[in-house]
């Protein structure tokens, strides 16, 4: 049995994550991909727990806790980029591991990566590496997946449109069964 841990990062009142005109907080858009993922992966068998909350910012700590204590299998987190304090050109999408990530943390990211370029058609910005505190602090293979820019005019819309939500859900469950069906 495979337990994935989905984390819609941030929370739904949390200061700045949102679009420059204020149309798309962040929370939005990743809590709608983490269920749509959530629903998709059970459906193949794969344990699910939320590593957020609908009604609170679940500090990042206990994000990471949530998930050791299970044992998880994985830690997916989902979000939405920005660059910078308005519109910006900064586009496409690109994919987290630690510094130190084991070779499965790297092979999930290539999974997930190619699985989001391949069905959204943005830019790819590659796989990345970052001392994110989920990614740090978790004892299982982790990755934080950002879909998109919120600063971007063309990419602020498709977060926006029920066709992406549903396009990068498709894709990450996906890049996530790869990784399952491999590991
Ligand atoms: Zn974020």
């Amino acid at each position: 049995m495979t337990t994935i841990i989905l984390d819609a990062g941030h929370g739904p009142n949390t200061p700045g994550k949102r679009t420059p005109d204020g149309k798309l907080r962040e929370f939005q858009f990743n809590s709608v991909v983490a269920s749509l993922v959530g629903e998709r992966l059970i459906r193949e068998g794969v344990t699910i727990r939320y590593a957020h909350e609908s009604s609170r910012d679940v500090p990042l700590h206990e994000r990471t806790a949530i998930a050791n204590r299970l044992r998880a299998d994985a830690y997916v987190s989902i979000h939405a980029n920005a660059h910078g304090n308005g519109w910006s050109k900064a586009q496409g999408i690109e994919t987290y591991i630690y510094p130190q990530a084991s070779k499965s943390a790297s092979v999930l990211a290539n999974y997930v990566q190619k699985a989001l370029i391949t069905a959204c058609q943005r830019t790819d910005r590659g796989v990345k590496k970052a001392d994110f505190a989920v990614l740090r602090d978790t004892h299982m293979p982790a990755i934080l997946a950002e879909c998109g820019f919120m600063s971007h005019r063309t990419e602020a819309t498709l977060l926006q449109s029920k066709a992406y939500q549903l396009q990068c859900a498709r894709a990450l469950t996906f890049g996530i069964l790869c990784w399952i069906y491999n590991k």
